[in-house]
């Protein structure tokens, strides 16, 4: 299958964002499947018991069933639980309420904050890009995000307070690094549900840019209906809805991040706003 054989490790990247609401499952998901599109070979794991990538692929699990609760726990493989999607290239690893439980499980357990890196093993080989789509928390699961990434993409909502806990995050991501992970990259911060006729959602761009300047990518999402109705259908926007200006945003976002890694250039230079030490 398409998914064996000997390739380039594959990257994984986590989409993170303590805040909620600010476009990580939507981002996770559509980025993932424009990837696909492309016949990137591409895994996308729900790390969020509210499993909201998972319902919006379509994939709804009972309490129980195999889920990356089980991968965490090391009760299974992850062969085992990841399952096919519309998209050839997209498969996922399915999220279920079951994952509320996780961290009270593992407390007490030796390295818990390594279990999803461990539980993945060498399935890197297997694809050209793993998505991780984290929970609305810096709490363990996210950490365990982290841990197991190659880099992050935090999606920045264009509203108000767009950078209330951004210092927070960037400092947790410093702390990941210096402790469990130091080759933990930046892969951007992700301008979302951009309105142009909203003189806030300019506001923010510009603020953002100058904060963050050449970590923000050039692609900016809009606010699009379609991008909020196409996850009630089970489906990423670019089977729902391919001409619409939300597909168009990720196709762009997609195009972005492989034209960076074509050029070698994964990592948006690391300065400004509350990386310094
Ligand atoms: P998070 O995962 O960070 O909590 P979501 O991706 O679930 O955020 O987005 C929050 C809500 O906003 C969802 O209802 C989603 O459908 C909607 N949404 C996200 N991005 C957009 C967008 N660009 N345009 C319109 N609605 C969006
Ligand atoms: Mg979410």
């Amino acid at each position: 299958t398409i998914y064996s054989g000997l390739a380039k490790m594959g990257r994984v990247i986590c989409v993170c964002n303590q805040k909620g609401g600010v476009g990580k499952t939507t981002t996770a998901v559509n980025v993932a499947s424009c990837l696909a599109l492309s016949e990137k070979r591409t895994l996308l794991i729900d790390l969020d018991p509210q499993a909201n990538a998972s319902s919006g692929l379509g994939i709804r699990l009972a309490k129980g069933e195999q889920s990356v609760y089980h991968l965490l726990l090391g009760h299974e493989d992850v062969a085992h639980i990841t399952r096919s999607t519309e998209l050839e290239y997209l498969r996922i690893v399915p999220s279920s309420q079951d994952l509320i439980g996780a961290e009270v499980e593992l407390v007490g357990l030796s390295s818990r904050e390594r279990k999803l890196k461990e539980g993945l093993g060498d399935v890197k080989n297997q694809y050209d890009y793993i998505f991780i789509d984290c929970p609305p928390s810096l709490g363990f699961l996210t950490l365990n995000a982290l841990v197991a990434a190659d880099s992050v993409l935090i999606p920045i909502q264009c509203e108000y307070y767009a950078l209330e806990g951004v210092s927070n995050l960037l400092n947790t991501i410093k702390r990941v690094r210096s402790t469990y992970n130091n080759a933990l990259q930046i892969e951007g911060f992700l301008l979302t549900m951009f309105d142009p006729r909203n003189n806030l959602s300019r506001q923010v761009v510009e603020n953002v840019k100058n904060n963050l300047s050449s970590q923000v990518f050039e692609t900016i999402i809009p606010r699009n209906v379609r991008l909020s109705e196409s996850p009630s259908f089970g489906k990423p926007v670019v089977l729902y809805d391919i001409t619409s200006r939300g597909a168009v945003g990720y196709l762009a976002l997609s195009k972005e991040i492989m034209d960076a890694e074509a050029q070698g250039n994964t990592e948006k230079a690391a300065c400004g706003f509350g990386t310094g030490s």
